[in-house]
């Protein structure tokens, strides 16, 4: 390990703060490291491997979609992108897809789909949240309502403001002739799993319709079962007219999508696009993988696993608060422990969290985890927080 890091440190840009841990092999809801040790996973990649590590189903479509054909640009048809297209229309309100290589990509286009659509009446602004997290790329992190991201790279694109979470008298404020888009995570994910109101996003919506404006939600981390139905807007009154998704579509292979609703369809020949963006391989992925949410009923285990979860966390030493659906779940910890937390599960018990604040976990993991590995992990988390409150 000390080898890789000492490697790396060398070549890689310095921009991640990466754990001293080095995975070679996972399956399922467990990793290995370079000396064989296992690790129970509940990070799994950031909410992206939905189905675990090395899921068969993947691994094969995969395998077999690259003895056939790999991409063609968008140039041309493929089937394994329309076979996509129709899956998730199908299981959804919308009526269009555009397919990107990741999250932040996909908000890119649906920023671009809000100023196409706002274009004729002169409205342009995208109206997001406070601790919101959008993406990288520089639309994205203008959406991203956390100015320690954007800060350095100012001047970032203008039209973007920031209101605060579940305020619904700031959104009203904020909404209005300019407003091409409200962009809305229904669960902020980054800034440690905060969930909107339901009375807010029926608000947003009253609000974009008002004026002409778009409601995307952003389910790029509550998508794809995450929350326990497909998208977690499923358990709200609202229905937006753009979703994007990312992270667990493709099972662990980088695919992003925008999903459209025909009023909302203002897209034209040669107004966007991608070379690689709904390439046959991840779209294989991403076909494989909804085929098995479905086959092995992950919406409903997503649930009963989050409800194990949330029962046996409630309430628990060390810890005030569990928020959350399904299995998107934050722990808030009663001291600014969950950072060295992080570090105790790692090292003393084997288990990978993710911490988003100095006193927020974030529990994301795959949909698979059966009851048995959510016992052992409320186990070595609750040894972990007993350990890290004392430290
Ligand atoms: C992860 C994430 C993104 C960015 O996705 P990338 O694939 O990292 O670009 C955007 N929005 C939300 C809500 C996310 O969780």
């Amino acid at each position: 390990m000390a080898d890789v890091i000492e490697r790396e440190g060398r070549v890689h840009l310095p921009v991640y703060a990466r754990q001293p841990l080095v995975i070679v092999r996972g399956s399922g809801c467990w990793v290995w490291d370079d000396e064989d040790r296992r690790y129970l996973d509940l990070v799994a990649g950031i909410a992206v491997n939905v189905l675990g590590h090395s899921h068969p189903a993947v691994a094969e479509a995969l395998a077999a979609q690259a003895r056939t054909l790999l991409t063609t640009s968008n140039l041309y048809y493929t089937l394994p992108q329309l076979e996509l297209a129709e899956m998730l229309l199908a299981r959804s309100p919308f009526d269009r897809a555009f397919f990107t290589n990741s999250g932040t990509e996909a908000n890119e286009a649906a920023i671009k789909l809000a100023r196409r659509h706002g274009n004729p009446r002169g409205a342009y602004e995208i109206v997001s949240l406070t601790g919101s997290f959008h993406g990288r790329t520089l639309g994205s992190l203008a959406a991203t309502g956390q100015p320690k991201y954007a800060a350095p790279f100012a001047p970032l694109p203008e039209g973007f403001i920031h209101v605060p979470i579940n305020d619904t008298d700031a959104l009203l404020g904020a909404v209005g002739e300019r407003t091409a888009a409200i962009l809305l995570e229904p669960i902020q994910g980054e800034s440690g799993i905060h969930p909107l109101t339901d009375a807010y996003l029926m608000a947003a919506r009253e609000a974009a319709d008002r004026v002409g404006a778009l409601l995307i939600l952003d389910e790029i981390q509550t998508g794809i079962g995450r929350t326990g139905t497909f998208f977690a807007f499923e358990q709200t009154p609202v229905v937006p007219d753009v979703v994007t998704l990312a992270k667990g579509l493709g099972g662990g292979v980088p695919i992003g999508a925008m999903l459209v609703r025909e009023s909302a369809s203002s897209f034209q020949t040669g107004d966007h696009g991608t070379t690689l963006g709904g390439n046959a391989l991840t779209a294989a992925a991403a076909i494989a993988t909804l085929r098995v949410i479905d086959d092995e009923g992950l919406l409903d285990k997503a649930r009963e696993r989050g409800a194990q979860f949330a029962a046996a966390l409630t309430g628990a030493d060390h810890i005030t608060e569990v928020r959350g659906k399904g299995l998107m779940i934050g722990v808030e910890t009663s001291g600014p422990f969950a950072r060295s937390a992080v570090a105790i599960a790692r090292d003393q018990h084997a288990l990978l969290i993710n911490a988003t604040g100095d006193s927020t976990l974030r529990l994301v993991p795959p949909l698979v985890i059966s009851p048995q590995e959510v016992d052992e992990a409320v186990d070595r988390l609750l040894a972990a927080l007993a350990e890290a409150a004392e430290a």
